[in-house]
């Protein structure tokens, strides 16, 4: 007879995430992890169930994001894995906890060809901070407890646990298992005293100081220590696309409407959880001056100088939170308070001009003028909004039309600058961020991604308001005249069809969708979306720009590729 202490593989592993926090798995069921998914839901986590992996994958990159603890993924073997990959890649990338669960074949068919096998351990190792098979039964939640752990201690990445079938419809005497405890704060460290001291010297002497905020920023926390630093030092801060609201965007003191020239006129920046990618065009000439100094605050020593040994200047390495509080205490005293005025002239001209368009009620109608309309509709919808953008023009030109006063309440394609994360995203937010309602900002494009979680959405009811910015096309539409002729003349590799209804597929399942041409409509369907409590697709039909060109100047080479030269 089994002892009282028996359980099965699949309990085993539910009550060991359960006993080191989680409370949310974010998943696709199949053999062999049903019973897991089973077990999770008996034992009181929610499992969050979507239509393709990569949606769930995303999902619980974002969670980790906005919790500060990893999310956790869970796949079959084999082609789950393939697709979730895109989450390990993703998690990786933007430095965002996920522990990835995955079925793998029973131990003993193991290189045979077996169901959906493939060698996931070693495909996943280059790939993440820590993959692994736990090497027997009982030895599931340690192996467990190290994956959970390594997600998120140090610089937050990807990490991989293989489930064999055999091990999941096993069972194990729970007196040969390690009980495992709540999981613990990631350790947090401070910088270099007197490094710290001499980065304060240099920005006390700065002529034209800068306070970059990263998404590494948003990730640790850290608003409440940068806060206090703008505002006892009134440094000007420039936030990142995701380290919007670490500083509320609304202060005075926020430069994001000058960025090229504020950028441009540093001689010193602290850069607060942020890389010299290219989001920061590599801290380089021309977008920065040849002799800007900057000090690197990160958690990681290997990012310190990366990119750039020229003008970086000092590495703080250490938790942002506790180096911040460095700084303001080394920084005492010290106010600035000669922000050039041509800094002060260029941010009233753009945000002058950005008013401008914005008031252009035209129909067709821009985006600029829809965002108008959205925001107005937000506030007297007095909700709280999780911002979700994504797709090339739609994030572009929403990201400032969209203040953000909190932080971690702006998710966009990030690092690699990835189409398709939005509804996995969104679902991440309305389960990590439950007083806030996600509003989505989508090209039509993008939404196309992963636009069947929307089923997902409805049936964990989860109310998203999405709005999908309809140009009929990747980046910009096409004449619609040049529909229907296809024999004659191709469409272009940017087309899509013509007013595709993507509201009547939040209809299809279970959702609210509604379409919008003329201000009017779009302000009556907004307050709707905004307000029914449930999944809402406004199709927002905007202007085709069929006569834009394609401009990438915001991803500007900072130098010229020698090879082309
Ligand atoms: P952005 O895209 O906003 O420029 P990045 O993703 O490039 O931001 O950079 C985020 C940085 O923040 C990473 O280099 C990461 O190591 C760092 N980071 C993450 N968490 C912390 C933390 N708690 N303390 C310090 N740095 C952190
Ligand atoms: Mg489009």
């Amino acid at each position: 007879m089994a002892s009282t202490n028996t359980v099965s593989g699949a309990q085993l592993i539910a009550s060991s995430l359960y006993d080191l926090g989680v409370r949310v798995v974010f998943g696709i069921v199949g053999i062999p992890v049903i019973e897991v998914a089973d077990a999770c839901i008996a034992k009181g986590i929610r499992f969050i169930s979507f239509r393709n992996e990569q949606s769930a994958s995303y999902a619980a990159t974002a969670y980790g994001y906005l919790t500060g603890k990893p999310g956790v993924c869970l796949v079959v073997g084999g082609p789950g894995v393939l697709h979730a990959i895109a989450g390990i890649g993703n998690s990786t990338h933007n430095c965002f906890p996920m522990l990835l669960l995955a079925g793998s074949s029973e131990s003993h068919q193991v290189y045979k060809g077996a169901f959906q096998e493939i060698d996931q351990v070693s495909t996943l190792a280059p790939m993440t901070k820590f993959a692994a098979r736990p090497p027997s039964l009982s030895l599931l939640p340690s192996t467990l407890e190290k994956a959970y752990r390594t997600a998120y201690f140090g610089r937050p990445g990807a990490t991989y646990i293989d489930l064999p079938a055999d091990y999941i419809q096993g069972s194990v005497d729970l007196t040969e298992t390690l009980p495992l405890k709540p999981a613990l704060q990631a350790p947090k460290f401070m910088a270099d005293s007197a490094t710290v001291k001499k980065a304060a010297a240099l920005i006390k002497g700065a002529s034209s100081p800068l306070v970059v905020i990263g998404k590494g920023a948003a990730y640790s926390q850290a608003e409440t220590a940068i806060r206090e630093l703008v505002d006892s030092t009134s440094l000007p801060f420039l936030p990142t696309p995701m380290g919007k609201g670490v500083v509320p965007d609304s202060s005075s003191l926020n430069f994001a409407a000058a960025r090229s020239a504020v950028l441009k006129s540093a001689d010193v920046i602290l850069l607060l959880g942020g890389r010299l990618n290219w989001i920061l065009h590599y801290g380089e000439a021309p977008k920065f001056r040849d002799d800007v100094k900057i000090i690197q605050v990160d958690i990681e020593s290997e990012e310190i100088g990366n990119n750039n040994t020229k003008n970086v200047e000092y590495g703080l390495v250490g938790d942002i939170d506790l180096v911040v509080k460095q700084l303001v205490a080394e920084l005492k005293g010290y106010k600035y308070s000669s922000i050039p005025k041509s800094i002060i002239a260029n941010k009233e001209k753009n945000t002058a001009a950005g008013i401008k368009k914005a008031n252009n009620a035209v129909v067709p109608l821009t985006y600029q003028h829809s965002y108008k309309i959205i925001k107005e509709a937000i506030a007297e919808a007095k909700i709280k909004p999780i911002f979700v953008s994504e797709g090339a023009n739609t994030m572009d030109t929403a990201r400032n039309a969209f203040d953000v006063d909190d932080p971690r309440r702006r998710l966009d394609a990030g690092t690699m600058a990835t189409m398709g994360v939005g509804i996995g995203y969104a679902i991440a937010a309305a389960v990590a961020c439950p007083d806030c309602l996600p509003v989505c900002i989508e090209g039509d494009s993008a939404f196309g991604f992963s636009a069947m979680e929307l089923e997902t959405a409805t049936r964990s009811d989860l109310p998203l308001a999405i709005f999908v910015m309809n140009n009929n096309g990747v980046y910009h539409g096409v004449d619609p005249e040049a529909y229907g002729t296809q024999s004659e003349k191709p469409l272009p590799s940017t087309a899509l069809g013509f007013e595709t209804r993507y509201d009547l597929i939040s209809q299809a399942v279970g959702g609210i969708g509604l379409v919008a041409r003329t201000p009017q409509e779009l302000k009556e369907a907004a307050v709707k979306a905004l307000t029914c409590g449930k999944v809402a697709v406004v199709n927002v039909f905007i202007d085709p720009g069929a006569k834009t060109k394609l401009e990438f100047g915001w991803l500007a080479s900072t130098k010229k590729n020698p090879a082309k030269a």
